[in-house]
């Protein structure tokens, strides 16, 4: 059975820890922010982020399952009327304020690797057309790998609570949450926290 991965949120350091339906679990470790997420757009975290499949955020970004998930977010955000109504150019200096980038270096970028003018409207580019916009914006926004590891069962544990009407919300919300032993807090940890760890089936 393929791992299917449904939440995700920041371990240690520079890593992500992603945890599977089955109870697999894998940590993405350095490269960019934006592999990291499996986020090539870096799309911030939010509805419309949940609404395309996002499973976590690292505190500011969204945390998607995969690439091609991140990707189709991208394509989606691009579909809608804020950016059909737009140029390529329009797009651009959208997605990546001026304050932030420097935006005539970023659309000689985007030009060379579609070969859409900057003049182009975004309603003339078709669905694939987008994807290849999506993906010169990714690349110029730099997507730079790391290392995968998958996580050993005895470095995850399932999150516990007594389940009365004292466990406190930030922990109520991870009962039954599968965590690894470099996620904090753990159970315990925090003064007079009653949760326990359980291994993970
Ligand atoms: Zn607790």
């Amino acid at each position: 059975m393929e791992t299917s991965y449904i939440s995700a949120f920041p371990g240690i350091g520079t890593t992500r820890i992603f945890v599977g339906n089955d109870g697999n679990v894998y940590e993405a470790i350095g490269g960019s922010r934006a592999w990291r997420n499996n986020n090539p757009g870096n799309l911030e975290d939010g509805k419309f982020a949940r609404d395309n499949g996002a499973i976590g955020s690292d505190g500011r970004f969204a945390i998607f399952p995969d690439t091609a998930t991140g990707f189709n977010a991208m394509v989606n955000l691009l579909s809608t009327n804020a950016y059909q109504k737009l140029t390529v150019e329009g797009t651009i200096n959208r997605y990546a304020p001026p304050s932030e980038n420097k935006v005539e270096n970023y659309l000689q970028s985007i030009e060379r690797q579609t070969g859409f003018p900057r003049s182009t409207p975004m309603n003339n580019l078709s669905k694939d057309n987008l994807l290849q916009l999506a993906k010169a914006i990714a690349k110029h926004e730099g997507n730079i790998p790391g290392k995968k590891r998958l996580v050993p069962k005895n470095e995850t544990y399932v999150w516990v609570t007594v389940g009365d009407d004292k466990v406190r919300p930030e922990h109520e919300v991870l009962d039954g949450k599968i965590r690894t032993w470099y996620d904090t807090p753990r159970p315990k940890e925090e003064y007079g926290c009653r949760c326990h760890a359980e291994s993970v089936k």
